[in-house]
């Protein structure tokens, strides 16, 4: 939409029509830059409403617009909604938007759909149909594009190799072979996956002289390694009574391929094995013919990576109606692919290099990591090239934790040197490559480079091993240095943090007893900080007992929480307090063992809520006891009247609701007829005020 030149077009002014009609149209053509426009303007049928539309509705043959000059908006909207404003329906009742015939004509001749039928079709449908033969356009447009790329990619990419199966046969299923095998007497038969074969032969020496010449081998056991006696293939035995007819197990594996002039497509294949035994049952028992072993190979995604262009993956999917296709877009949600680790089809490397992928570093990584996320390495890698030197120095614990999508870890993409990319101290190149690029220790030298320190091995170890994040670790060394709070936390874990990253490593259980304990120490410091306690004292910073410490500390903090909460509803409900004198009348009740009597404040409510462990201090009661809707009693036993037993909600005489401790009902059998009678004392109390009143 030409929407500037169009803004300069004048509005034509609509047309007063009789009082039955709420809007008034005028339509008219327009060539604007060669091209003709329709206008379509919608007054509203009112004096001083008939110079400015307040919507105007422009097509041309490829696009549309609706314009309100009032705000100055341009929608791209259909007509859906505003068909029901401008009111038109074909029914003359209930039409109230006045149009002359000539406009009528103005907008059919605009017209290029030839099944709309004047007799049957209004103009209104005329302007929708417009929208529509617009709109169809572009979706088929963009998804008949989006296919013949798809289309292009499927043509382009070269079959996969012919030796993948025999490769997978190797490198995926260790060329294991299934030995079936059925025991008869002191004979076995043996079924070889491998060459078909079905021997039989001696598992037991016989008594006969012939017998002596005969080949015995051990007795086959399920699941145990044997060797095929017709083609000495090795085996696994599988006892064919318990084994089902066809077996089949799949592995994944990446294969990488040149892709048009200097581009690779990443193919993620499925392969699965298929061990396959043919029986045939004489008389009473199940003679086996043959043993079968073959492949099945279902490639899952296709990814190209084209020098200077976006990464595309193509999934391969299954539907009951269409079958099996290649579609360019994921599925949704649960049902997604997903590709993930798995080996390499070993020409692969070979093939990259001939890619603008050939510097990757992927082969060298693959010395580490033999089995990874192949396609993911090499998205990285388009997107930080300074993967590769990552491989090559052997930093793969960096290299693995992007690809796996952890970020932070690259902080300048133009850097070439390593210490400028990972922003580490050149010196530590050599220690990060003594621990093989772990993340933790970078993170680490990362901080130290950023905050100007100069760490020691073992401080090194005590800070990356410790998982304290960089914002805890800053807060810290506020107070102290790094070999000061590294000593005290060997103290209080009572562990040594080894004095050399490459002598010897801190072991599992150690390391995890120094988790645990600056854990500890980091919620104590926090409760500190927040309580603005003076922590120069050394008392505080480094208490001798550091979990009575942080125990004192969370009692300390939860009595300030106390306390707030009180002073929170006592400003919120001081009504409770005014009308317990009242209320006190009106409820107050005790014999020998209880009383009864209403809350005192709504600081007594909340209390009660947290003695007992009950929801009674939450501010829903104290709503209703401060409104009146209903009203909260403690009883108490008359020994103990300061201590909180039961709470009762009541409601003029009724009882709404009791409980004690933890929602429980103590006593019930007793309390509820206690109850009772205290109801009954609460009737006749009112009957005496009724009488006197
Ligand atoms: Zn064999």
């Amino acid at each position: 939409m030409k929407k500037k030149e169009i803004e300069k077009i004048p509005f034509v002014g609509g047309t007063k029509a009789g009082k039955k009609y709420l809007n008034t149209i005028s339509a008219f053509i327009q060539e604007i830059k060669g091209e003709r426009h329709l206008f379509v303007e919608v007054y509203e049928n009112r004096n001083g409403k008939l110079q400015v539309p307040w919507i105007r509705m422009v097509f041309t043959e490829k696009d549309w617009g609706l314009y309100y000059p009032e705000s100055g908006i341009w929608s791209a909207a259909g007509l859906e909604e505003e068909k029901r404003k401008i009111q038109y329906t074909f029914t003359a009742k209930t039409n109230k938007a006045y149009i002359t015939e000539t406009e009528i004509d103005r907008i059919w001749s605009f017209n290029s759909c030839k099944w709309l039928d004047k007799k049957f079709h209004s103009w209104m449908d005329v302007l929708e149909s417009l929208i529509n033969d617009i709109r169809c356009e572009r979706t088929q447009k963009r998804s008949t594009n989006r296919k013949l790329r798809l289309d292009e990619r499927i043509q382009n990419t070269p079959p996969l190799p012919i030796d993948l199966q025999e490769w997978a046969g190797r490198k995926l299923f260790s060329d294991e072979h299934f030995l079936y095998y059925k025991r008869h007497g002191r004979y076995a038969d043996i079924a070889c996956s491998a060459c078909g074969h079905v021997t039989t032969i001696a598992i037991k020496r016989g008594e006969s002289f012939e017998s002596q010449f005969e080949t015995v081998i051990d007795p086959p056991v399920n699941n145990s390694p044997g060797t095929c006696p017709y083609c000495k293939a090795l085996g696994t035995y599988k006892a064919q009574g318990k084994t089902k007819g066809v077996y089949g197990k799949g592995k994944y594996c990446f294969v990488a391929q040149p892709y048009k002039t200097n581009g690779a497509v990443i193919r993620y294949v499925e392969i699965e094995k298929i061990y396959r035994l043919d029986t045939m049952a004489e008389e009473r028992r199940e003679i086996m013919l043959e043993a079968k072993e073959s492949y099945i190979t279902t490639e899952i995604a296709r990814t190209y990576l084209e020098e200077g262009k976006r990464p595309q993956t193509d999934y391969y999917k299954h539907s009951s109606y269409t079958g099996e296709f290649w579609d360019d877009c994921n599925l949704y949600g649960m049902n997604s692919i997903r590709i993930s680790e798995a080996k390499v089809y070993e020409k692969s490397y070979e093939w990259l290099k001939d890619t603008f992928l050939q510097y990757s570093g992927a082969k060298e990584y693959s010395r580490f990591e033999p089995i990874y996320n192949l396609t993911g390495y090499l998205q990285k890698y388009v997107q930080w090239s300074q993967i590769e030197m990552l491989s090559k120095m052997g930093l793969h614990k960096i290299v693995r934790a992007m690809i796996s999508g952890y970020s932070g870890i690259v902080l300048d993409q133009n850097a070439t040197h390593p210490e400028d990319f990972l922003r580490i101290r050149k010196e530590r190149i050599q220690n990060l490559i003594a621990v093989e690029g772990n993340v933790n220790y970078l993170k680490i030298w990362q901080i130290e480079r950023r905050k100007n320190l100069h760490l020691s091995e073992k401080e090194t170890i005590f800070l990356a091993e410790s998982s304290m994040n960089e914002n805890d670790i800053v807060e810290v060394l506020k107070y102290t240095t790094v070999t000061k709070f590294m000593h005290k936390i060997e103290k209080y874990a009572s562990i040594d943090i080894p004095d050399s990253f490459i002598e010897q490593q801190l072991c599992g259980h150690a390391a995890g007893v120094l988790r645990v304990t600056c854990n500890l120490y980091i919620d104590y410091l926090h409760m500190r900080i927040q309580r603005e306690y003076d922590l120069t004292k050394q008392i505080y910073l480094f208490p001798r007992d550091l979990q009575a410490a942080h125990d004192r500390m969370v009692l300390e903090t939860n009595q300030e929480k106390i306390e707030k909460r009180n002073r929170e509803v006592s400003e919120k409900y001081p009504n409770i307090r005014k009308n317990y004198r009242k209320l006190r009348n009106r409820y107050f009740f005790e014999d020998e063992v209880y009383l009864i009597r209403p809350a005192r404040s709504a600081e007594e409510i909340v209390t009660e809520g947290r003695t007992l462990h009950h929801c009674v201090g939450g501010d829903n009661y104290l709503d209703k006891h401060d409104t009146g809707e209903s009203t909260i009693l403690f009883l108490r036993l008359k020994k103990q009247p300061e201590s909180p037993y039961i709470t009762v909600e009541i409601r003029r005489n009724t009882i709404l609701q009791w409980y004690g401790i933890r929602d429980t009902k103590p006593d019930q059998i007793a309390i509820e007829k206690w109850l009772k009678k205290y109801i009954g004392v609460l009737k006749e109390k009112q009957e005496i005020l009724a009488v006197t009143a």
